[in-house]
Parts: structure tokens; sequence; C-alpha cells
């Protein structure tokens, strides 16, 4: 396999210590070198090509940048996307989610988990944190080629249904997930569809066997009702359903849906949490303090009705936090620069003005993802070497390029104009998605 040098007018890189690179890691005029799926050069266009004379030469128009990271997504629901539009708050659609899941058949998770998977790379993303219900949708996942994490997930059980039965099946799934080259990790659904025995189990089933932890937090006031007074929608579809929940029948604990997580072993800095809308300020220390990021869904939340995070909360106390798009249950693409759109666009309206307000939404769909994921090159439990999110030396060789223009800030440019317009893809060295100019 030969090398191939990439260039284009602006690289975003994410790492300031490449060779010709400004404070935020652009290089205008630059190259990035893909040797056996990895990045071995970066560096202004005509150094690495100059360098690098036998390798191949790929001249792209537009602004390359590293694959973005989606930091939380159900992909398996990419054949669900009615249910975005119905215009349901959170707790019907939940409610309907479980009832229509067990409808669904294998081949049709399976179909629906592949095209999910084909509209993310095809938008540019090339890591997920993907969390997988149902285990036909593992393979098709895995085949694509997209890295990250399959977090298998544990839904739905009191007590006696985990140890009876749920126990031995999320186990089952986690073989099945580990067998497979793509990286398995283990969710816990949420604080309102597992009993604490259930979530507490689950958690240190993951730990035990190495792998890095998802799960869902504080993502609607319902939520935040169910935690602190085991009423409201949730309990009644708990109980609807038939699971014996704790908060159900203590009435509650008096405190917040991270605190009660805490409680339960479910944070550190082996797990990200996605949504993270309803975290007061001693919630976010609680979680920068265990090391938690948070995978932030704006248009997801919004189309269900579940609140606003506090974006500009979580920027200015610098907490870790990633983008996800969530499933097409609940948001209106797989599209992360349209998801960052949003979230730059409720940071302004939350009152967040300082100047690096699109580098650091950008950060949040590439290095943020990847701190979210433990694939940022850190090593962390449960993580592995990979690196994804930064076009640096010993990165995975993942890229996309983007037809947006090259003569302004670059960050500005992705997030204004980067949606729908992903003209490559690039895996490990290989085109996975190629769109030829208009
Ligand atoms: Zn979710």
């Amino acid at each position: 396999m030969t090398a191939t040098v990439h260039t284009a007018p602006v690289v975003v890189t994410n790492d300031p210590l490449n060779a010709g690179a400004d404070e935020f890691g652009v290089i205008r005029g630059g190259g990035v070198v893909i040797d056996h799926g990895v990045i071995v050069d970066v560096g202004p266009a005509h150094e690495v090509v100059a360098k690098h004379a036998s390798a191949k030469h790929r001249d792209h128009a537009g602004v390359l940048t590293p694959g973005l990271v989606n930091a939380h997504s159900h992909l398996q629901y990419a054949a669900y996307a009615d249910l975005a539009s119905s215009g349901l708050p959170f707790s019907p659609w939940i409610a309907q989610m479980v009832q229509r899941r067990m409808l669904t058949t294998d081949e049709q998770w399976a179909e629906s988990a592949r095209s999910g998977a084909y509209l993310a790379l095809r938008s540019g993303t090339t890591a997920v944190a993907d969390i997988v219900t149902d285990i036909p949708a593992l393979a098709p996942i895995a085949r694509s080629g997209l890295r990250g994490i399959s977090y298998v997930e544990a839904l739905g059980a009191d007590d006696q249904q985990w140890d009876e039965q749920r126990a031995g099946e999320v186990g089952n799934a986690l073989d099945v997930a580990m067998a497979q080259t793509r990286t398995a990790g283990i969710s816990p659904h949420s604080l309102y569809t597992l009993s604490r025995h259930a979530f507490t189990q689950s958690m240190r089933r993951g730990r035990e066997l190495g792998l890095r932890a998802h799960t869902h937090l504080a993502e609607s006031a319902d939520e935040v009702e169910f935690v602190a007074d085991g009423t409201g929608l949730l309990a009644d579809m708990a109980n609807g359903i038939g699971w014996k929940l704790d908060a159900i029948s203590c009435g509650g604990f008096a405190h917040t849906p991270t605190i009660e997580m805490d409680g339960l072993e479910g944070l550190g800095a082996d797990v990200h949490v996605a949504h993270g809308v309803h975290c007061n300020a001693a919630d976010r220390a609680l979680l920068r303090e265990r090391g938690t990021a948070v995978a932030i869904c704006v248009r997801s939340n919004k189309i269900l009705g579940a609140g606003r995070p506090p974006i500009a909360d979580y920027l200015a106390e610098g907490s870790p936090i990633g983008l996800g798009t969530d499933s097409l249950a609940s948001s209106p693409s797989l599209d992360l620069l349209e998801e960052a759109r949003a979230a730059r666009d409720l940071a302004l309206l939350q009152g967040y003005d300082l100047p690096d307000l699109n580098a650091r939404i950008w950060q949040a769909i590439t290095v943020g993802g990847a701190f979210c994921l433990g694939l940022d090159g850190r090593d962390l439990p449960g993580g592995t070497a990979d690196q994804v999110g930064a076009l640096t030396l010993g990165a995975l060789g993942d890229l996309a390029v983007f037809d947006v223009p090259t003569d302004s800030d670059p960050f500005a440019a992705l997030i204004d104009h980067g949606a729908g317009e992903c003209v490559a893809t690039v895996l490990g060295g290989t085109f996975v998605h190629r769109r030829s100019g208009r």
C-alpha cells in the first residue's frame, strides 16, 4: 500500500503543534500524509508533497478536516425517522419507542443500522458512540468500518427481571459485540428504566470486562421528577410496563439525577453521559470532578421538548463536551455540522459571546467527541491507544472534506455552511464516500 498525500487550501488539524499550524491547528495550504491507515506526516502542502514524492497525491478543493466524531447516537433507529416528526413530547415518545421496538424484526434492525452507518459516513462522520439495543444491529455497523464504540444497552429491568433474564441477555450481547472488530462498551439506559440494582450491576459488568460506559442522564424534566419524587409520566410508564423501580417504591430520593447516578457508580473517567439538559451548577461540577464528559444533543432535546442544555455554562466552566445527533427517531439528521450549528446558535442565545465560540463547537464534534469515547490518544481505562478527532502523527487516517468557503474563518465556514456539503470521507486512508463537484 503506497502512502497518499491529501492537500487542500485549508486543513483543520486540531493540533497547534503541527508544522505551519496556527493556535487552533489550522494550516492554510496544508497537507496530510496517510500510510498503512495512519497519519505519518502533517504540514504545509509544498513541504509534505516534496518530502513524499513517491506517494499518491490527492488535491482537494474546500476545507479538509479530521473525520467528525458523533458522541451520541443510536444508528439502529434510522428507520424510525417518522417518530422524530410525530410531535410527541418526551414521555409519550419513549413509550411509543418501547412499543414499536417489539414489532421490529432482526432483518429490519440490520437494514436500519446499515443505513444509519451510511448516513454518518456520507456526512463526514468517521467515529460514533453508538448505542446498540438489538444484536442484529451490531454486524452491519462493524462492517461499515466506522470507528468508535458499540455500547450494548441494558434497557428496562427491575431487580427480578435483571437477575432472571436481562443480565444474561446483556452478557450474551456483550460477547457478540466483543467478538467483532469494533470496540464494545456497556450502556445502562437510564435511571427511569432500570432499578438501582440493575443499573449498578450493568455498570459493574462493563468494568469487569474493561469496557467504557455511556448512559442517558438528566434528559427531561420528567426524569428530574421521577428521581426526586418517584412520580410523573415516567413513573406511570414504568408502572404500566410492570417494572418495579426503587424511585417509585421509595417515593423518590430528593436529589438530582446526576447525584443519583454517581451513587450508583455511574460516573467516572471511563463514562460519558448523553444530554445533561437538567444539570445545575453543582451537577456540572460533580461531572467534571468525576472526569465524565457530556454528549449534548440540542436538536433531539428540542424535538422531544426535553429542554435546552446549558451549553454556554458547560463551555464557560470548561466541562468536557461532545455533540451527538441522537437517533433519527428524535433528530432531523445524522449530520453533525447541522447539530453543531444548532449548538452554536443556542450558546449564543444563552449569552456565550467569546470569539472562540465557533472553534469550541468545532472541537466538540472532533477532539471533544474523541475524549468522550476515550479515543483521544490517552489510552484510558476501557479505551484504546487509537486516536481520532485530530490530524496528528500516529492518529488514524480518517478525513473529511467539505465544500465550504476557504477564504474566511474555517470554523464559522464549517458550522454555517458545512451541513450537507461533505464531498469526501476517508477511513484509514481509503475513500468511503465521494461526491463529485457541481
Ligand atoms: Zn439516546
